[in-house]
C-alpha cells in the first residue's frame, strides 16, 4: 500500500516512509491510497470472533502488502492486550470503555500499535530508532508506556519542569528501560522547540535515526478503527441503526471511526462531540472551517482550536462537504453541562469522565432528535484520570485503579536540562 499526502494526491510514500516521517514533506497528512473493504461475510461473523481475531482481519486487509502474517499477529496481539467492553448505561445507549490499557486512556491503542510497527520497520536498519516527544502530560504517558520494552526503539521525552501533574509525570519518569525523561527548565513550547530543532539539524540526523510519534502518524491513527468493529459486533442484534458519538479534540478518533465505516462497517451516523472548542461542530452546522485559539475546559484533552486531523476527515469524504455534513452531526457543550452530565449519570450508577460526558451529551441529543437508533459513546479515559473534576462534581472520592496508583510508588528518574539546544544536542550525540 502507498500513502499520499492530503496536500498533494500525487505524492506517494511507502508504509515505512509514512510511519518514520510521520508528516509528509509538504506538511500534509498521510492517507492510504485506497480504502480496502472487508467482505460482508467477515463483518457478519464478527459477533463470534474475539477482539484479536477481528483485529487480524482488519489489519490484514490494510497491511498485507507490507507485513507478513506473523508480523500482523504480533502487532495486533501487542495492541489489543486489554479489553474494550461496551456497557449499557441507559436503554439503547452504551458506553464503549476504551480506558482499560496501561495509562487508562484510548491513546494506549494507537501508541502500542505505533511502537510495535516502528520496531518492525527499523528491524532491517541496523540503527536504533530514537523517538523524540515533547509533552505537556498525556501524550508522554501513552507513548512511553506503549514503547516500553519494545526492541530497537528508544524514547526520549521532554517535559516542562513543574508544569505537569504529579500522576502524569510519574507515568513517564518511573519506567526506566528504553524510556528516558528530560526535565526541561522551561515551558511546553520550549520542549517542542528543542524537538523541532533536532529534526532540522542535518548532521544530527545523519548520525541518528530520529522520529516522532506524533498523534497524526498513520501508525497511531489507523489502529483506532479496530474498536469500532469490535463494539459494533457486541451490540444486540436488532433492526436499529447504529450511531457512534466521539469526544473530539484533534479528531483522529472520529476519523478512525469513519475509516471503519468506509471499510464496510454499517455505522449509520457519527456524532462529533466537543467542549466549547467548537470549530468542527460549527463547520458541520454550515459555517466555513476557521481555526480559533484554544480555550481551557474541564475536558482538557480536547482543548484544541485547530484540529490537526481535519484534512483527514475531508479526505475520507472525498472532499464532498455535503456528504460529510450529512453523515456527521456536531454538538458542543459547556463545562457546566459537562459537570451536570457527570452528576446525572452517576445517580444512575455509572461514572463518566469529563470527555465521555461530552460524548454522552452529544449522543443523548442526537437520539432525542432522531428515533430508531442504538447509540454508543466512546468513554476515552478512566474517571480516575480526571480525579479533581469528577470528585468536585460528585462530592465523593473516585477510586484510582491499582494500575494507576502503582505509578505513584515508582521512583522518579529524570535528566535535568536547560532549554538550550546545544545541551540537548550534546546529549543526543552521546547516545551512540
Ligand atoms: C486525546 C483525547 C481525546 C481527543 O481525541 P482526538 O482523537 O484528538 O479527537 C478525547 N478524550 C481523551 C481522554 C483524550 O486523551
Amino acid at each position: 500500500m502507498k500513502y499520499y499526502s492530503t496536500n498533494n494526491p500525487n505524492h506517494s510514500a511507502s508504509l515505512s516512509e509514512a510511519v518514520i516521517k510521520g508528516l509528509a514533506p509538504d506538511n500534509g497528512l498521510y492517507m492510504p491510497e485506497r480504502i480496502p473493504v472487508l467482505p460482508k461475510e467477515i463483518i457478519d461473523k464478527m459477533p463470534d470472533m474475539t477482539f484479536r481475531d477481528i483485529g487480524y482481519a482488519v489489519i490484514e486487509v490494510l497491511f498485507s502488502e507490507d507485513l507478513n502474517g506473523n508480523q500482523i499477529k504480533e502487532l495486533v496481539d501487542h495492541t489489543l492486550g486489554f479489553d474494550a467492553p461496551i456497557v449499557e448505561v441507559a436503554e439503547n445507549l452504551y458506553s464503549l470503555e476504551l480506558f482499560h490499557g496501561p495509562t487508562l486512556a484510548f491513546k494506549d491503542f494507537g501508541a502500542r500499535f505505533c511502537s510495535k510497527l516502528m520496531s518492525m520497520l527499523v528491524e532491517k536498519k541496523s540503527k536504533t530508532l530514537r523517538v523524540l516527544v515533547a509533552t505537556s502530560g498525556d501524550t508522554g504517558s501513552a507513548v512511553a508506556n506503549g514503547f516500553l520494552g519494545v526492541n530497537g526503539v528508544e524514547v526520549i521525552i521532554l517535559f516542562p519542569k513543574g508544569k505537569v501533574s504529579k500522576l502524569q509525570e510519574k507515568q513517564f519518569t518511573t519506567l526506566g528501560k528504553n524510556i528516558t525523561a528530560l526535565e526541561i527548565d522551561g515551558v511546553f513550547d520550549d520542549c517542542q522547540t528543542l524537538v523541532k530543532q533536532a529534526f532540522l539539524d542535518e548532521k544530527l540526523n545523519q548520525k541518528l535515526l530520529l522520529t516522532s510519534a506524533n498523534s497524526i502518524n498513520i501508525a497511531r491513527w489507523i489502529p483506532q478503527c479496530l474498536y469500532y468493529f469490535y463494539a459494533y459486533s457486541r451490540l444486540p442484534k436488532n433492526d436499529k441503526k447504529v450511531v457512534f458519538s466521539v469526544p473530539s479534540g484533534n479528531f483522529g478518533n472520529l476519523g478512525a471511526g469513519i475509516l471503519a465505516s468506509r471499510m464496510g462497517l454499517p455505522i449509520d451516523h457519527f456524532v462529533a462531540a466537543t467542549n466549547v472548542n467548537k470549530v468542527v461542530p460549527e463547520y458541520l452546522q454550515g459555517s466555513p472551517f476557521a481555526s480559533q485559539p484554544s480555550i481551557s475546559t474541564v475536558s482538557n484533552s480536547m482543548d484544541v482550536g485547530n484540529p490537526s486531523n481535519f484534512p483527514r476527515l475531508q479526505a475520507l469524504y472525498g472532499g464532498d462537504e455535503n456528504l460529510f455534513r450529512k453523515n456527521v452531526k456536531g454538538y458542543f457543550y459547556t463545562d457546566a453541562q459537562t459537570v451536570e452530565a457527570i452528576q446525572k449519570v452517576n445517580r444512575r450508577g455509572y461514572t463518566l469522565d469529563p470527555h465521555g460526558a461530552v460524548a454522552y451529551l452529544g449522543l443523548k441529543d442526537f437520539m432525542n432528535e432522531n428515533s430508531g437508533y442504538l447509540g454508543v459513546f466512546l468513554e476515552t479515559a478512566h474517571p480516575g484520570k480526571f480525579q479533581d473534576v469528577v470528585e468536585e462534581a460528585l462530592g465523593e472520592k473516585v477510586v484510582l485503579p491499582d494500575r494507576l496508583a502503582a505509578f505513584l510508588d515508582g521512583e522518579k528518574k529524570v535528566i535535568p536540562m536547560r532549554k538550550n539546544f546545544e545541551e540537548f544536542k550534546a546529549f543526543l550525540k552521546g547516545l551512540d
